[in-house]
């Protein structure tokens, strides 16, 4: 191997790659220029089981992010309310930022002062940003974009193991799965390497099943497709376990041993009649029948779930629905098998681990437990009862922005939610019209374009760090190129600004000093990095968390004696089906589903200044059935107007039976009229604070 070894700035995946300024080489890598002009190769590594020498199309031309032509590289900021961003100096934007929090904070309190913060972040950049918040703002508002992501199965994890870590196992363990149920995931578009590892696992005669209202291109290489309607899966998950029991396939050995609070989601499956099941949700009997003796055939099995069924105003709900069917099958704990949640973002996993969330402290720890503030308090050098309490969570704090009582200013790292929040047009204008807007990164991103100051960032490969994958693992970013003159690393921009607000304690701007304090924060928390080290990821080729001391091996597969819960056991929680907060009407007669496409990653502020994902996915299109298309008389490729009580988008139509006739599939990638979340709802998940980005009532016209 030569170049840098490191990851691909993109998905939880973090496929391995190496950056080097060589020439190609045999046709398998791709290069580009980096900012100061010499080519930058990327090259996949077969060393990392994750993708084990495959990437995909982000990941081959990732090294063009380095030189995108709109590259920011000098602070920017407006003079006055009305004027364009201008370029000043770095002293200029930080005396500016720092002026303004002293003002409002002295105004009207710590709390007038938001962070927003990013789940492709390091975990040093996650860690130092929420002890920021905590220490140099003393503010309780900051929370982050993976609210939006993968909120509702952390929280549903949590309450059934007492843990909630990604997969159940390495990657790997799903090539000798003999059935994965996957529900509301789309990895051959989203993380198409993962696919060969479901691929290796049907080559060894397992069954993949995939739950999707459309039928995306990873239900093409399903065994088995069951097509629900959106926002139905609770009904459905509920109906499995009720045949499940109905055939006498539940591990009722296991359910007695391992778990608590089983007689009351029995007695709620019992009401998930096959017929009423099929009736909420569409899906025939028989299809679920084979799922179900798939699932429960298989000596080793897994039950995941991704965005589709997470992103839901019952999204902690659907994704207990398929833990208590994984439960009732005696999965999780089983060697090589469980439930486990495909986290989205780089460092999905890591970025809800260190701090940045409202209602959480580093290793994992609920901010209002007096243990918690104690433990993490002594590491900060701060008085426990100085540290806010929790703070609103990412929409509500959107929602909240210019408000009476909300936020007047806030400092935003790694996130574009212009593009990616709900009814985005709203908090578009909430973030334009603030006394202060701060947004940190490396391209003008849509939110950018509305700061009042802009700073300039360094990206993945020009800096160092950790990131914590789909699994659990936590992988080495390196630095491989030098960032252009004239950017900082965020870890600078946060010990500049908590310098000159006076923040006590220390600022590091070295990513392994920074690692070092995050090691000791997390100390005994649920996610304990405290035996994780540089050098141990160096030479084990990643660490899993958790993992307590320096001589404890990881924990690749945890619950395989006892769950992290008081008692030791997992718990079932029984799920209800409620159906969609917003429903179709005669008004707004479509179901309106969001999602992702291979070529474009998140909000686009990336990957569409690319040029081969930008050519490859130019734009926004609405999926429609034919059947809708010839009713409503629009053609293939013809713009249509999408409306919901929201808002209107305009995108190209993109004809296909892959989707039901009630639905309708917008991707979110994109800004302007295009923009998916124009049209989104508000509504909350009670448990995750989960906005429904997969389910809200439109129509369309031509
Ligand atoms: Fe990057 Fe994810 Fe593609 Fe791998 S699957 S190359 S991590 S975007």
């Amino acid at each position: 191997m030569t170049g840098t070894p490191t990851h691909c700035p993109y998905c939880a995946l973090q496929c391995g790659m190496t950056l080097d300024g060589g020439a190609p080489a045999g046709g398998m890598s791709a290069t580009s220029a980096s900012a100061g002009g010499a080519p930058v190769r990327v090259a996949p590594r077969d060393d990392v089981p994750a993708n084990r020498g495959g990437l995909c199309q982000k990941g081959w031309t990732a090294a063009e992010l380095l030189s995108v032509p709109d590259r920011l590289t000098t602070p920017l900021m407006r003079r006055t309310r009305d004027a364009p961003l201008e370029p000043c100096t770095w002293d200029e934007a930080l005396d500016r930022i720092v002026s303004g929090i002293g003002r409002l904070a002295a105004e009207h309190g710590p709390d007038a002062v938001a962070v927003f913060g990013g789940g492709g972040l390091t975990n040093e950049k996650a860690y130092q940003l929420g002890k920021f918040a905590r220490v140099a703002l003393r503010t309780s508002q900051i929370d982050y974009n993976g609210r939006f992501c993968m909120s509702s199965a952390a929280a549903a994890s949590g309450r059934a193991f007492g843990m909630d870590r990604g997969l159940p196992g390495p990657v790997t363990d799903l090539a000798a799965s003999g059935a994965v149920l996957l529900a509301g995931g789309n990895p051959a578009e989203t993380m198409p390497p993962f696919m060969r590892h479901l691929a290796d696992m049907r080559d060894g005669g397992g069954a993949l099943i995939v739950v999707d209202p459309r039928r995306t291109a990873t239900a093409r290489q399903a065994d088995l497709h069951l097509q629900p309607a959106a926002g139905t899966d609770i009904a459905l998950a509920n109906g499995l376990l009720h045949l499940a029991l109905a055939e006498g396939l539940a591990d009722e050995e296991y359910i007695a041993a391992r778990t608590s609070g089983f007689d009351a989601v029995r007695t709620v499956a019992n009401a998930y009649w096959p017929d009423r099941v099929e009736r909420i949700t569409g899906v025939p009997l028989p299809k679920m029948r084979e799922a179900v003796r798939l699932l429960a055939g298989a000596d080793r099995a897994h039950v995941l779930t991704a965005r589709g069924s997470e992103q839901h105003a019952r999204g902690t709900d659907m994704v207990s629905g398929f833990i208590n069917l994984a439960l009732a099958l005696g999965l999780p704990g089983r060697p090589g098998s469980g439930y486990g949640c495909l986290t989205g973002q780089g460092n999905g996993q890591g970025g809800r681990e260190h701090g940045q969330k409202a209602d959480q402290l580093p290793g994992y720890r609920k901010i209002d437990d007096p243990a918690a503030r104690a433990h993490v308090a002594a590491v900060w050098g701060v008085d426990p009862d100085a540290l806010p309490g929790p703070g609103r969570s990412a929409y509500e704090l959107l929602s909240a922005l210019g408000t009476p009582d909300g936020p007047k200013a806030m400092l935003l790292f790694g996130s574009n939610p212009v593009v990616s929040a709900p009814r985005a047009a709203s908090v578009e204008e909430r973030l334009g019209a603030l006394d202060l807007l701060v947004v940190a990164d490396f391209v003008p991103s849509e939110t950018a374009r509305l700061a009042d100051v802009v700073l300039p960032t360094a990206q993945w490969a020009e800096e160092s760090g950790t990131m914590t994958n789909l699994e659990g693992r936590v992988l080495r970013r390196r630095r491989a190129v030098s960032a252009p003159d004239g950017v900082r690393t965020d870890l600078e921009i946060i010990a500049a600004l908590a310098g000159r607000l006076g923040a006590p304690g220390e600022w590091s701007t070295d990513p392994e000093r920074v690692f070092g304090e995050l090691r000791r924060a997390s100390a005994g928390g649920v996610a304990d990095y405290s035996g994780i080290t540089y050098e141990r990821i160096e030479a084990e080729g990643g660490v899993f968390w958790p993992c307590p001391s320096e001589d404890h091996p990881g924990t690749p597969r945890p619950y395989l004696d006892r769950f992290p819960t008081p008692d030791g056991r997992a718990r079932f929680v029984a799920v209800e089906h409620h159906g969609a907060a917003e429903d179709v009407d005669a008004e707004y007669p479509l179901y309106l589903t969001t999602g992702r496409v291979l070529a474009q990653y998140q909000s686009g502020a990336q990957t569409r200044r690319v040029r081969a994902l930008a050519d490859a996915a130019p734009g926004p299109f609405v999926e429609l059935h034919p059947d809708l298309a010839e009713r409503l008389g629009v053609e293939d490729g013809q713009d249509v107007k999408v409306e919901s009580r929201r808002g209107t988008a305009t995108a190209a139509a993109r004809v296909t039976d892959a989707i039901r006739r009630d639905t309708v599939f917008m991707p979110f990638h994109w800004a302007g009229e295009g923009r998916a979340n124009l049209l989104t709802g508000t509504a909350l998940d009670p448990v995750s604070r989960m906005p429904e980005f997969k389910v809200c009532a439109v129509r369309i016209s031509a």
